[in-house]
């Protein structure tokens, strides 16, 4: 088949390159001139594991195009995905212009019958609305389907070609039939595709991340009173998890989510709701709960250096929102490094992945190490923000000469507190006792 991705972002390349891997033709089409330079020259433009590798090959087999203008990525098409951004508008609502104005320019160029496949997370109505938008000027024929993507950054690739369910909101049989044939390869070991009307299709996405959000949300909630009670939430997590009705995943505490979906997709349920006449009292607590949690550390590290945070130096592990990838969209790293460097404190991180996009965002208002060890040199306390792999079993022996303060303060609970308490640390994270050292805390 011949397939146009139009947005060739996180999910516009993995999506283009996943179909080029099942023998489909892909022409990615984006407005970013720098963005198709890099990507045509064999230049991949974002961090994903495993995307690199597939990127290569179907550009070398000529299955993967790309180009800036639109009339000529859709020329030959059957099928237009739209996976355009859909960020927050001022009053929290997703912002339709990218989709809409695409749309409309669908409608002056379209020249024979085309399936129209919205993959971007839209609110409910949408693909009515860009229906409407592409038929003002359209003469031939076309369907319109609501196709929400559920893959995660950090595992896209394997979400994409094996996905748990697709989804497909469409009342057209011809479109069906399409959409059926092409997904057919990914779903060959039995995962359901679900058929539906395009509106429930649009709200499962925004139901999918609000749910995983509040899953999220509840469990820091539990975090906190684990501190206030004694408990430990490590415990309460894993006594809890094991009910198969409540399950494992999504039960872990931190510093609060992030990244381009949850909190955007949160706020525009919230705001659907509103505009629906319904008052989503949940979520307004979910969205309440992670402001709350994002900052979570810092009362602690206030309280460690006795308020007064000037001239501290603070190293920082982790600037992704989540590992294994390098967003840094509304990653809570970036809130943690706006208190400090409000407090009066200099702040040296490090990630593995997500650094250049932190130094275009912030510059040098921070400093960068090249390594996990070399930002920590007479730093003051380390803090931890982004659960990478390689900070989980880091070699002590480097860490404790390097920091002035044998202090952690973790907000992803990579470490075990009695272990961390043995090397003479003094460590605070989410939901668990803070380890004090039996000999005390020495400060040099
Ligand atoms: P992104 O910002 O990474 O990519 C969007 C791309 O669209 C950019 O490259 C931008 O240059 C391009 N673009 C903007 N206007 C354009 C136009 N008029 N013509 C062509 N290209 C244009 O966004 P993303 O993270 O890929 O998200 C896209 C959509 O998918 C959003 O609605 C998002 O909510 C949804 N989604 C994202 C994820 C995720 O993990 N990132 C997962 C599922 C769904």
């Amino acid at each position: 088949m011949k397939i146009t991705v139009v947005g060739t972002g996180y999910v516009g390349l993995v999506t283009g390159t996943c179909f080029a891997e099942t023998g489909n033709d892909v022409t990615c089409v984006d407005i970013d001139k720098a963005k198709v330079e890099k990507l045509t020259n064999a230049q991949i433009t974002i961090y994903e594991p495993g995307l690199e590798k597939l990127f290569l090959r179907n550009l070398r087999e000529d299955r993967l195009h790309f180009t800036t203008s639109l009339e000529e990525g859709v020329k030959d098409a059957s099928i237009i995905f739209l996976a355009l951004p859909t960020p927050p508008g001022e009053d929290g609502s997703a912002d339709l212009k990218y989709v809409l104005g695409v749309a409309d320019h669908l409608g002056k160029i379209l020249t024979d019958y085309k399936v129209i496949v919205d993959k971007s997370t839209v609110p409910v109505g949408t693909a009515e609305k860009v229906r409407k938008a592409i038929a003002k000027n359209c003469k031939t024929e076309f369907d319109v389907v609501s196709n929400p993507e559920f893959l995660r950054e950090g595992v896209a690739v394997e979400d994409f070609m094996k996905p748990d369910r697709v989804v497909i909101g469409t009342e057209s049989e011809r479109a069906r039939k399409v959409m059926g044939d092409l997904y057919a390869p990914f779903v060959r070991q039995g995962n359901p595709i679900i058929f539906m009307d395009e509106r429930s299709a649009e709200l499962t996405k925004y139901a999918a991340n609000s749910f995983l959000a509040t899953k999220i949300s509840f469990m820091n909630e539990i975090a906190q009173l684990c501190e206030r009670l004694d408990a430990d939430v490590d415990m309460v997590r894993r006594g809890i998890g094991s009910d198969e009705r409540i399950g494992k995943r999504f039960l872990f505490p931190g510093i609060g989510y992030g990244g381009s979906c949850f909190p955007k997709d949160v706020q525009a349920l919230v705001r659907s709701s509103a505009e629906a006449g319904y008052d989503f009292k949940i979520l307004n607590s979910v969205m309440d709960v992670n402001e709350r949690q994002k900052l979570h550390l810092m009362p602690k590290i206030k309280k460690f250096f006795k308020n007064n945070l000037k001239g501290k130096k603070f190293a920082l592990w982790g600037l992704a929102f989540k590992p294994n990838t390098d967003d840094i969209r509304e990653a809570p790293a970036l809130y943690m490094i706006e208190e400090l460097l409000k407090e009066g404190a200099s702040v040296c991180a490090y990630d593995p992945e997500a650094t250049n996009n932190v130094k275009q965002l912030l510059g040098d208002q921070i400093s960068y190490a090249d390594n996990q060890y070399d930002c920590l040199e007479g730093a003051d306390a380390l803090i931890i923000a982004t659960e990478w792999n390689e900070f989980r079993t880091p070699n002590f022996l480097k860490i404790v000469p390097a920091l002035r303060n044998k202090v952690i303060f973790d907000g992803r609970n990579l470490f075990e507190t009695n272990a961390i308490k043995e090397l003479g640390f003094y460590y605070e994270s989410v939901g668990r006792m803070t380890a004090v050292p039996t000999n005390g805390v020495h400060n040099k």
